[in-house]
């Protein structure tokens, strides 16, 4: 029997070497392959549009008469033609444009355009449409949706066209096999596999237009369904791999009546821990008691109390004669850490190490041995943890803050870490960044969640003003009254320019125009281009209140805690995200008194820009934020590029598709149960070049 995956691509009429290599980039590297690179949309050529009707935003073929074209100089040199049809005007616009195209435009031609229509300033525009000059009385150019595939340098839509023409024709003769069971089929009515495949490429006439151009057509879910399968079962499949592995059991360990570390530091500590932080570190230490290792993620929101249940779980390994490792994105979070863990673990007589990037030399050469040692029983740090020269005597827990900086193989390499005793490294990681339930379907689907859905008590939620930047007289009052009262503030300043001296400059231009403006004050400036020991020592400063105000670039982001300051000022919030703003806000509202923050944005404000802050007013919670954040950035821009490598969907949405995602989950065990279809519909979906043998 032959197989479409053995048919190689070069073997298609049209198909060369240099083709074949093109194709390649695409993943296309058999028929199968080709089959299964579906358009992603369609472009509707089939009507022509009335222009009277159209709105922003619609993607249209519209037909209609040049009445006049001219060369406009504004901020840009552009070729302006106006196209007008019965019902209306509309002006094409283009950037690129050459003297035969303008001779073609002045003869007044009667044209076919498609693009997508925009309202600017003088009306309805296209940006440089497709088009042909035709015959008034050509009929319409097309009977189908045309089909819109991902290309890349090389492969064309034409030539993509051309080549499924010949695929398909061999997939009449040799059906694929449709790998999902018929019970799933049968429940969410999707359409015969193959027949689905050549509907795509070549939607007939009487297709359902608006379903096939919103996505929604059956034909097109029954792939999206199968593309989010793929994903998620890659991950499970991931986990499945990591959890054979062996980890260290580690116990409870009280001896001889007394009680354990853990408990020793739980009782010693200034507060009671809350009901959800006592179930989260109870969820933690079940997955440590067991030789499979833990793949735990713990989200709690901003100030609930996350790292005393890191801190704890690293002494439960430490207790055990092993070690434990936190990671942190930042320094200043790492160091942060470093003063919490050194609080509650010196007194044990634990030693806690200590590296970053900048730990260099002799230094590093000694903690390097003091870790294969195991004279360090905890070592804090950056991304410098995981350098391939830091070993260690027996590393049983990883710890990683803020996961969402940190891909999901990148965790996984850090198995490696324990090679030497023969046994993987629990891993739990934390992330102050709720993470909304479509991502964390799809990007954590490896990891078991705990979520600390409690504040400590006593705290007060913090009111959030939005104001324009034409009130800074009247914030700077303010700040002058709460610092009168004792109380302290930070004024941060987020800044667009990509370099970080740039940004630390316009830091210190904020930070010289508020020293004069509050003589009475003490005014101290942080950003991320001081040495770590000027950083701490600032922080120091305006922990023990020596200091009134701090500015400071969005370094404070995480990491710092002042019970005592009551105010924050964001200088453009509009220039971050949710996520990252309720971060900030969260440096205050961690004392008793009322806080607030000011959210001082720039003017104009883009309508999306001011429903977001709009969110800020209204929402301190995380995840209803972060949802938001989601809804109105995005996936790829809430999650960031490090990230959204991993994200890279060929015909899913996240957003327009999240109906799936639950179904998704519930499909994930039933397609494990076969390996073989599980297998292949991972490689349908994420190709070859996936190895995850290693893992
Ligand atoms: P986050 O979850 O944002 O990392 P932290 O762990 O930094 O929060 O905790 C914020 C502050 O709350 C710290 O000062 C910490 O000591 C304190 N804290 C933690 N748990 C409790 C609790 N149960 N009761 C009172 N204060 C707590
Ligand atoms: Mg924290």
């Amino acid at each position: 029997m032959i197989v479409l995956n053995d048919i190689n691509i070069i073997q298609l009429k049209g198909v060369g070497a240099t083709f074949a290599r093109n194709l390649g980039k695409l993943g296309i590297e058999s028929v199968y392959d080709l089959l299964f690179h579906l358009p992603f949309r369609y472009e509707d050529r089939t009507r022509v549009w009335p222009i009277g009707g159209l709105t922003g935003g619609d993607t249209v073929q519209l037909q209609g008469v040049v009445e006049s074209c001219r060369v406009v100089q504004s901020r840009r040199r552009s070729l302006e033609v106006t196209l007008a049809d019965q019902t209306g005007v509309i002006t094409l616009r283009f950037y690129y444009f050459n003297a035969a195209q303008i001779k073609a435009f002045e003869k007044l031609p009667v044209l076919r355009v498609f693009g997508e229509v925009r309202l600017g300033r003088n009306g309805l525009e296209m940006y440089h449409p497709e088009y042909k000059t035709i015959d008034p009385d050509d009929a319409p150019s097309s009977d189908t949706l045309t089909p819109v595939y991902s290309i890349t340098e090389g492969v064309t839509q034409s030539k993509l066209r051309g080549l499924c023409e010949q695929a398909t024709k061999l997939l009449a003769k040799h059906p694929v096999k449709d790998w999902l069971p018929a019970s799933l089929r049968e429940r969410y009515a999707f359409p015969e596999i193959n027949h689905a495949i050549l509907f795509l490429h070549y939607p007939p006439p009487e297709a359902d237009v608006s379903a096939l151009l919103a996505f929604k057509h059956p034909a097109q879910q029954r792939f999206v369904f199968e593309e989010l399968c793929a994903h998620n079962l890659s991950l499970l499949r991931l986990r499945h791999q990591f959890q054979s592995h062996h980890a260290h059991t580690l116990l409870a360990k009280p001896s001889a009546g007394r009680r354990s570390q853990v408990e020793a530091v739980i009782d010693e500590l200034p507060f009671k821990m809350t009901h959800a932080q006592a179930r989260v570190l109870r969820e933690i230490f079940s997955d440590m008691g067991s030789s499979k290792p833990m793949l735990r993620l713990v989200q709690g929101d901003v100030g609930s109390g996350k790292t005393i249940v890191a801190a704890l779980a690293a002494l439960r390994a430490v207790e055990n004669g092993h070690q434990a490792a936190i990671m942190a994105p930042t320094e200043i979070l790492a160091e942060q850490h470093l003063q919490s863990f050194s609080q509650w673990l010196q007194p044990l007589g634990i030693h806690v190490g200590w590296l970053t990037g900048k730990v260099k030399g002799k230094k590093r050469q000694a903690l390097l041995e003091d870790l294969r040692s195991g004279h360090y029983p905890v070592l804090i740090g950056t991304h410098a943890l995981f350098q391939d020269d830091v070993a260690f005597a027996s590393l049983a827990l990883v710890i990683v803050d803020e996961q969402h900086r940190f891909g999901v193989h990148q965790r996984l390499a850090l198995k490696e870490k324990g090679a030497a005793t023969g046994y993987v490294p629990h891993q739990l990681i934390m992330t102050a960044t709720p993470i909304p339930r479509t991502l964390a379907m799809s990007a954590y689907a490896d990891l078991d969640t705990s979520i600390i859905d409690e504040l400590p008590p006593g705290r007060k939620p913090v009111e959030t003003v939005v104001v324009s930047e034409g009130r800074r007289q009247e914030v700077i009052r303010r700040v002058s009254l709460a610092c009168e009262q004792g109380r302290q503030a930070y004024w941060v300043c987020t800044l667009i320019e990509e370099s970080e001296a740039l940004q630390c400059q316009a830091a210190e231009v904020t930070f010289n125009t508020l020293s004069e403006s509050l003589p009475g004050l003490k005014v101290a400036l942080i950003h991320g281009r001081l040495s770590s020991a000027e950083k701490a020592r600032i922080m120091l400063d305006f922990k023990e209140g020596i200091t009134d105000l701090l500015v400071a670039t969005t370094v404070i982001e995480v990491g710092v805690d002042v019970p005592n300051a009551s105010l924050i000022i964001i200088e453009n919030p509009e220039r971050l995200g949710l996520a990252q703003l309720h971060q900030l806000r969260g440096r205050v509202g961690r004392g008793h008194q009322d806080s607030f923050c000011v959210l001082m944005y720039g003017v104009p404000l883009s309508s999306n820009s001011k429903s977001r802050l709009q969110v800020m007013r209204e929402s301190d919670n995380g995840f209803v934020i972060a949802e938001k954040d989601l809804e109105l950035r995005g996936p790829g821009e809430v999650l960031g590029t490090r990230q959204t490598g991993l994200m890279q969907f060929k015909l899913a949405d996240l957003q327009r598709d999240a109906k799936w995602l639950d179904e998704v989950k519930d499909a994930g065990a039933l397609l494990l149960k076969d390996v073989t279809a599980a297998n292949a519909i991972i490689r349908r979906w994420l190709g070859s070049k996936v190895d995850y043998a290693e893992v």
